[in-house]
């Protein structure tokens, strides 16, 4: 079984010389079954954050009123188990529909009572909080090697916005949720926007989000199930054409779900153990509709 991931499953694939066969041929990996899309089909959701900075310290941050007051706090949460510190940060979120007609909704909300600026790779000095707002489809990007070396980190190129639509889209979202932040409740805690502004141009606003939105981590589909023979598993999550093998991570949803993708994927896993129980019992005692005929009994 192969549970590395949504980018490390199709590496480790790749590199045991299943996929595609140009690809494997340009690294010089010998093929032993040709997959063309394993590695394709990468979907995640890609997502821009509206940063408030305060004066208040009221948010999570690094101050020194800040810091002294994280003493107390630590004793609270210590002997009561309350107050800031048992705050998971990402406090609350949403979905949204940019238009009241479509039938489910197309954007997601995280809110954060702290400023998340790249990841936290770029921390502030002060406090502050964060609204996300992230588009919940479209674009497809990829997941390569870089060599035929295991060990050397995949290419991943998520291609964040090569639907034109995701732009669009995001673009709308995050003027959705300016008016969320302006909301009178909201507007109390004020704070100063730290790469947007209220006055940009719609051109300015779109190139500020184009050069800061980047993942929230929903990577998915790069060895896709489906009942089809360009699938990289069938849906009992056997990989076609080679015999014993079954992935079970993120990387076998055939796309990507419009909210957070840990449960589906400990759902995966539930399934799976599930399949395999079954598989030992009796081969072939649990088939769905629409899979094909392994190559071989697989475990
Ligand atoms: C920072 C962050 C925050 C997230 N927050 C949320 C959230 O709030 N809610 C939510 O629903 N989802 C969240 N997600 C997404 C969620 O974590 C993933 O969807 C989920 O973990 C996917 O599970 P997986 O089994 O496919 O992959 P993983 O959880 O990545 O598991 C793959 C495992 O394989 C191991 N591995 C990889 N390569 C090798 C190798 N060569 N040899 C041995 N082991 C290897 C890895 O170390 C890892 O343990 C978050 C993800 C990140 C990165």
């Amino acid at each position: 079984m192969l549970a590395a991931g949504a980018f490390n499953s199709p590496q480790l694939l790749m590199c045991s010389g299943i996929g595609p066969t140009v690809h494997l041929q340009a690294h010089g990996i010998d093929v032993l079954h040709d997959a063309p899309e394993v590695g394709q089909n990468l979907i995640d959701h890609v997502d821009f954050t509206i940063n408030k900075r305060v004066s208040s310290i009221e948010p999570t941050g690094f101050s020194v009123r800040g810091i002294a007051r994280m003493v107390p706090q630590f004793v609270t949460f210590m002997r009561h188990g309350r107050g800031m510190l048992s705050s998971n940060v990402a406090e609350a979120g949403g979905f949204l529909k940019s238009k009241p007609t479509l039938a489910r909704p197309d954007l997601q909300l995280h809110f954060c009572a702290a400023l998340v600026d790249d990841h936290n790779r770029h921390m502030h000095w002060g406090h502050g909080y964060s609204l996300h707002v992230c588009v919940l489809r479209f674009s497809r990007g990829t997941v390569t090697l870089a060599s035929a070396d295991a060990r050397e980190a995949p290419v991943i190129d998520p291609r964040f916005f090569s639907d034109a639509r995701d732009l669009d889209l995001l673009e709308e979202g995050v003027q959705m949720a300016r008016r969320i932040l302006d909301a009178p409740s909201l507007a109390l805690c004020g704070g100063r926007e730290l790469y947007t502004r209220p006055g940009q141009t719609d051109e300015q606003l779109r190139q500020t989000i184009a050069g800061h939105a980047d993942t929230i981590y929903h990577p998915v589909a790069t060895c896709r199930m489906g009942g089809d023979a360009r699938s990289v598993v069938d849906p009992q999550l056997r990989v076609r054409g080679v015999a014993g093998l079954r992935i079970v991570d993120a990387s076998v949803m055939p796309t990507l779900i419009g909210g957070n993708t840990n449960s589906p994927t400990v759902m995966i896993g539930e399934r799976a153990a599930d399949l395999i129980a079954a598989s030992r019992r009796e081969p072939q005692a649990v088939e769905l509709p629409g899979a094909a005929a392994p190559t071989a009994s697989a475990v």
